[in-house]
């Protein structure tokens, strides 16, 4: 497990040396770099389009800070890169994470904002984690007596994590009041932040808010300090004013990406999708009518056409609905998958092609409204969010823009 952080960690810093290189090393870096993965998808990601997402939500939040919710790997397409870009934001005061090795990768990565970890920590790390100036969530009695049970010389900085109705994380927020007063007699411990998650359906939403400032209320009575006050993920940002409290907490819509379908305020806010998925043709046949291609013999040959295979599939995280109506781009043109297997697509071009092995697809990514991850969703019908769900594999570079 340690050896295998390091490892992740080895890599993490050598995507931080192509970061820090000027943008002209680094397009020769990512012309040498992008030769030695000619035979694998790979995850590009704009600097650019992330603070201009950042500066947005900013004004989406009317000017409140953000903290940027980088779980899962920033829903797969890299939270270190992603870290580091965010990291020179000036609309964002901090970043969040659920796994503790996440939080410390991006301190080894070279991040300077605060660090949140919203979910819990493995006790062979709990040094660490301080160290590295992570702040620490109590989210339970338990978390709260191991936070108790950390004997290091240094002020150990926490968030007080509410459930105001949610249900999953979280204090229950009638004891948060008695909690926060057993913290309050630790001078090792510091609150820094406090904060729970809203539901969608807004009746609830403002009744959790209500719920939330009262113990706000209360604890400021009691002389408590609890830090910055956050409530609010992508979809209760943009549908609810007050939940903004002292500052919001998104993840989706630094990816481009609206929260809900329903939601699409791209002419209020335009976003830019900051990422693509591409991936090289690795084979090129034309299968006769009739043919059939995928286990299940899911796609029938009509006429005659060239078949592309691409070495890119469920198992990296890409769709598998996308056989069910998605396109990706090829050259200038947009041509529809056929078949994703765990390892593989196939995409059908036609009965002539100047397609060659080795041209490289771009599976998603901002250059046409289909391949965008909200026209790639409305193509295949499909959730929103689960269509960035990349798996750590796969190789990511890093643009200073697209
Ligand atoms: C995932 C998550 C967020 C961000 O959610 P989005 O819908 O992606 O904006 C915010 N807060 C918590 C606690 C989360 O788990």
């Amino acid at each position: 497990m340690a050896q295998n952080r390091r490892h992740f960690i080895q890599r993490t810093a050598a995507g931080l040396a192509l970061l820090s290189a000027s943008p002209m090393t680094f397009s020769r870096n990512l012309a040498e770099q992008s030769a030695t993965y000619q035979s694998k998808p790979w995850i590009e990601l704009s600097k650019e389009a992330y603070l201009h997402n950042a500066a947005q939500i900013g004004k989406m939040a009317n000017g409140k800070p953000i903290v940027a919710v980088l779980k899962n790997n920033a829903y797969g397409v890299g939270e270190v890169p992603v870290a580091q870009f965010l990291d020179e934001s000036p609309h964002v005061f901090g970043i969040a994470v659920v796994k503790d090795e996440a939080a410390l990768a991006m301190r080894e990565g070279g991040v300077k904002k605060p660090i949140l970890l919203m979910g819990d920590f493995d006790d062979s790390f709990a040094d660490e984690l301080v160290n590295h100036n992570v702040t620490l969530s109590v989210h339970s009695r338990n978390a709260l007596s191991k936070m108790n049970g950390i004997s290091i010389d240094q002020k150990v900085k926490i968030a007080l994590y509410l459930d105001t109705g949610l249900g999953r994380m979280g204090i229950p927020y009638q004891e948060t009041f008695n909690i926060a007063q057993e913290i309050d007699k630790n001078p090792n411990l510091s609150i820094e932040q406090t904060f729970s998650t809203l539901t969608s359906p807004q009746d609830f939403a403002r009744e959790q808010i209500s719920r939330f400032e009262d113990i706000m209320d209360k604890l400021d009575q009691a002389g408590i300090a609890s830090g910055l006050k956050h409530l609010a993920p992508s979809y209760s940002l943009l549908d609810l004013q007050n939940s903004h409290q002292q500052a919001v907490r998104p993840g989706i819509l630094l990816h481009g990406s609206f929260p809900s379908s329903k939601m699409q305020m791209a002419e209020q806010y335009p976003l830019q999708v900051p990422y693509r998925l591409k991936a090289p043709v690795i084979r090129l046949e034309k299968l006769k009518a009739g043919d059939t291609i995928g286990f299940s013999r899911f796609y029938k040959v009509g006429q005659d056409e060239w078949i592309a295979t691409l070495p890119v599939g469920w198992a990296d995280g890409y769709d598998s609905g996308a056989e069910n109506g998605a396109l990706v781009l090829l050259g200038d043109q947009l041509f529809p998958v056929v078949n994703v297997n765990a390892s593989h697509a196939n995409i059908a071009l036609g009965a002539s092609t100047s397609i060659k092995i080795g041209d490289v697809a771009t599976l998603i990514g901002p250059e046409r409204p289909e391949i965008t991850p909200e026209g790639f969703g409305k193509l295949i019908n499909g959730h929103n969010y689960l269509q960035i769900n990349y798996k750590e594999s796969i190789p990511k570079h890093s643009y200073a823009s697209f």
